[in-house]
């Protein structure tokens, strides 16, 4: 019996459905890039289950994907012979929004038009972008392996709801059928789909066909023929590469944007890529992609991050999380690796030498791309920065190996140029040092105001020494990991007796000693007053104006890292 169900969308998704209306127009082309790239994942899909599973082709292993246009009904159909949908799954995943960040996303929303439709392309809308065009969707499907009686069609009209009936359907695989909306009756035009596939599809491994001349074969929504073909035949119209196996010189930026659109769901171009094939002793080839702009979820740890796994050009999985560290946790691409067996799992993943020296490998990658952007591109840097400068600061902490290479990567404010802009990299500050600085200065504090105005900074800015000055939450971690750079040490301004060596001249340093012994009987009576409240008191020179302040002991927590365990709720 044919079961008609109707399910209410899942509340994020009426959301979604609502705000694209009204703020993706401009864009409205990319559905067929959504569209294309989920049957092309659903290849994928098919290609790595078949690896053990040699039965699921059904006879049928030339995956591809076809569009076709129907004049008279006015609807394009995006078909594919991938891995399908079994009723349960097609409930699922046309019905909810399954991706993390999804509630940072809605929060995010400020209802500016203009506004949140860039934040709605930075999240992504996948299938439901067919609404853009579509003002009603069917999906027909049937997943591999399963009966012909076990298909299913899926259809909505975008405004809450949709049905599910069970159907007949011969052919494996997915159909999406867009009813298109009478003011979109372009893509019906074949010369302009051909042009906008040629944009979005040349770089994905499965074959985009279009009827060439006349009509293709008709058939009804249970695969039966209605109508025989014309004339002519089903022509390639995408180059169905992979495009990381291509060589460098031949593929163009517009290529390498398009395809890391393809891979990351995200609709801006990424900040800057790098492409490597390695052979030899290790064999792999990695693409990988910084973005120009930070998710919503960076922060949260279930947060879904890490690079598309192939094995010998065989699909394995998706975020495959092992072969980055996690403060490199925003970068995108593929891995194409021969060392793996294909038959590799997360949990051989794991605990594998392999992945351990391709982690290495691909993090090198990355810290060079960076190095490079600082070096030739410093405003673009600067952006990089701006998005991502808070986790890269994770570096020291989990990649001690490269610790040095992270830390001149860092960027800071300082207390020389009274901005909060964190501009200032380590190489900067040592180029500036006076004579006889042989140390890196820095403060943390709990705002830019309160590191900039503490009186601790009194006596740099009288002598014209530099300090760095920190406030994010991450710095103090960062800095309880870093001890020198370029063989300088790291010195809190605010922590121990302050020792600036060779800054002070004889004359201070004698003026200094007499001030201790007139000023002893003081700090005893202070000492006294305070009792175990304080641990010692002390004569300084470092404040000019302030009359005194509180400082840590050289070996105990400062008080920014105090009030972080407090609120870590230590
Ligand atoms: P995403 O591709 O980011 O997962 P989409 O909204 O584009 O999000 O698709 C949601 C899910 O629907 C996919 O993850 C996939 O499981 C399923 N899906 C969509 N299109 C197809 C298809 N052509 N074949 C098989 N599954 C599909
Ligand atoms: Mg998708």
């Amino acid at each position: 019996a044919v079961q008609t169900e109707t399910h209410g969308f899942q509340t994020e998704v009426k959301q979604l459905l609502n705000l694209m209306a009204h703020s993706l127009y401009s864009n409205k082309e990319v559905f067929l890039r959504e569209l294309v790239s989920n049957a092309a994942d659903a290849a994928d899909k098919l290609r790595f289950k078949a690896l053990s599973q040699g039965d699921l082709y059904e006879n049928d292993g030339d995956l591809r994907v076809r569009l076709i246009l129907d004049q008279d009904k006015k609807t394009l159909t995006i078909s594919d012979n991938g891995i399908g949908m079994s009723r349960e799954e097609i409930i699922d995943h046309l019905g909810t929004i399954a991706k993390s960040g999804t509630k940072a996303f809605f929060g995010q929303l400020s209802g500016d038009q203009a506004k949140d439709s860039q934040l709605i392309g930075q999240f992504g809308v996948g299938f439901y972008s067919a609404f853009i065009v579509a003002d009603k969707v069917t999906v027909l499907s049937r997943a591999a392996g399963q009966p012909a009686d076990q298909g299913v069609q899926w259809e909505s009209d975008g405004d809450g709801s949709f049905t599910v009936t069970d159907i007949n359907k011969p052919s494996r695989g997915t159909d999406v059928i867009l009813h298109l909306r009478d003011s979109e009756q372009e893509f019906l035009d074949d010369w302009r789909l051909r042009s906008i596939i040629g944009k979005y599809s040349d770089h994905i491994s499965v074959a985009v066909e279009m009827w060439k001349d006349g009509e293709p074969e008709q058939t009804d929504e249970e695969g039966k023929v209605t109508a025989a073909a014309t004339e002519g035949e089903w022509e390639q119209v995408n180059k169905a590469t992979a495009l990381w196996t291509r060589s460098k010189n031949d593929i163009s930026d517009e290529e390498y944007q398009e395809f890391y659109k393809h891979i990351s769901h995200d609709w801006q171009d990424a900040l800057d890529w790098s492409h490597n094939k390695v052979e030899g002793n290790q064999e792999y080839t990695s693409l990988l992609y910084v973005p120009a702009k930070a998710p919503f979820d960076l922060y949260n740890r279930e947060q879904s991050h890490g690079l598309k796994l192939y094995v010998q050009r065989v699909f394995i999985m998706d975020d495959a999380e092992q072969f980055m560290p996690t403060y490199l946790r925003f970068v995108k691409g593929v891995l194409d690796t021969n060392d793996l067996p294909l038959n590799v799992s997360r949990e051989i993943l794991q605990d594998n030498k392999v992945t351990a020296q391709l982690r290495k490998a691909c993090s090198k990658r990355v810290l060079s791309l960076l190095e490079k952007m600082a070096k030739n591109e410093p405003e673009k840097y600067q952006g990089f920065w701006t998005e991502f400068g808070n986790v890269l600061k994770e570096g020291p902490a989990e990649d001690y190996s490269n610790r040095e290479q992270i830390a001149g990567l860092l960027r800071f404010a300082s207390s020389n140029n009274d901005s909060d802009a964190q501009t200032v990299s380590l190489a900067d500050y040592i180029e500036r040092m006076p004579e006889g600085q042989d140390k890196i200065y820095y403060i943390t504090a709990d705002s830019f105001a309160a590191a900039n105005h503490s009186p601790h900074l009194e006596i740099f800015r009288k002598k014209g020494i530099e300090v760095l000055l920190m406030w994010e939450r991450v710095d103090e971690w960062l800095m309880s990991h870093l001890n020198e750079f370029d063989g300088k040490q790291f010195v809190s301004v605010t922590k121990g007796e302050l020792d600036l060596g060779e800054l002070d001249d004889e004359e201070t340093k004698k003026a200094q000693e007499e001030a201790k012994e007139a000023l002893a009987p003081l700090l005893e009576r202070v000492k006294t007053a305070l009792g175990d409240e304080v641990k010692e008191v002390r004569l300084t020179h470092r404040l000019t104006s302030t009359p005194s302040c509180v400082v840590a002991g050289e070996h105990d927590m400062s008080t920014q890292m105090i009030k972080l365990m407090r609120s870590a709720g230590q």
